[in-house]
């Protein structure tokens, strides 16, 4: 879903995704009321949601059609990079790597196959980690122009490929807030910009660990990896992705309402079990358990599944 950006100077619209507080009823902000879908084995219900381009509110009631615009559909499959900023800490980062590793080939992931380009071409199931770099930035307040900077300067620099199959995700460490709402607004977004001549896909998710964990997280306390910050993180990074490779340029997939897949399911987990390392999950990738929200599938019976 999307909103325009700031008024008049929305050249730019940042596909804003994201999730925030999982708090109880509809919050209204600025430019668009949201409420959300209660549906999740886990009780959290309401899931404002953030967003910037089309105007409008979340509902999962309204199916999801295709606007034309291109979807990521390479047979290679969609490459994932990290951009890490801020102070992280190298256990946080296993755990971050091994979701992008591991979720390309998964049942869940698999959802996102059932959306087509105009050409009929479908999303392929496969995401390669593809690179990372640490930004030596030192901000602890990032604004969205800031946030594209940190996206250009790696793909300028030659730290990173300039790669028009790749989503950048710009990942922040505890401590670091982005200024357009992080924690108050949305828990992460994904958008698109022109750089160096290419059009890159790239998206904000911070590590909510500190007093507003609970706004961007699901549990708080246990979690499957014993890092409730980066495990919240990990349900976000998966709702910016599979929106990003479905909705790259913010006219491809959306509902009426301008809901995109992952803003359909917010917050909504499914069937969940006692993961080992602590708390809930719902599916493994690779060696480990994660929590995720659910996905939307698109064609004839739609709706949020897991996979
Ligand atoms: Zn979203």
């Amino acid at each position: 879903m999307r909103r325009t950006a700031l008024a008049a100077a929305a050249a730019t619209s940042l596909a804003l995704a994201a999730l925030a507080a999982p708090a109880a009823s509809a919050i209204t902000t600025s430019d668009h009321a949201v409420a959300s879908t209660p549906s999740a084995a886990i009780d959290k219900a309401a899931l404002p949601i953030r967003v910037k381009g089309h105007a409008g509110r979340t509902a999962s009631s309204t199916n999801i059609t295709y606007h034309n615009g291109p979807v990521m559909t390479a047979s290679a499959g969609t490459n994932a990079y990290y951009i890490w900023y801020g102070a992280w800490a190298p256990g946080s980062q296993t755990i971050l790597r091994d979701f992008a590793a591991g979720i390309g080939g998964s049942p869940y992931f698999g959802i996102n196959t059932t959306y087509t380009d105009r050409a009929g071409l479908k999303v392929a199931n496969k995401v390669g980690f593809a690179g990372e770099t640490t930004d030596a930035g030192t901000l602890t307040s990032l604004t969205d122009a800031q946030i594209q900077g940190v996206v250009s300067s790696a793909i300028v620099s030659g730290r990173l490929p300039k790669d028009t199959n790749g989503v950048y995700f710009v990942l922040t460490a505890a401590g670091v807030t982005a200024s357009s709402g992080f924690l108050t607004q949305y828990c992460g977004w994904h958008t698109h910009a022109t750089l160096s001549g290419s059009d890159i896909k790239y998206s904000f998710v911070g590590d909510p660990t500190g007093p507003k964990i609970s706004s961007c997280a699901q549990q708080t306390t246990a979690s499957p990896n014993g890092n409730p910050g980066v495990d919240a993180m990990i349900s976000v990074l998966a709702h910016e992705l599979e929106e990003t490779v479905t909705d790259p340029d913010l006219n491809a997939w959306y509902d009426r309402q301008g809901a995109e897949n992952g803003d359909k399911c917010a917050w909504t987990f499914g069937t969940t079990y006692a993961a080992g390392g602590g708390g809930l999950a719902n599916m493994k990738l690779g060696s480990r358990d994660f929590l995720i929200q659910r996905n939307w599938k698109a064609g004839a019976s739609q709706g949020c599944f897991l996979s």
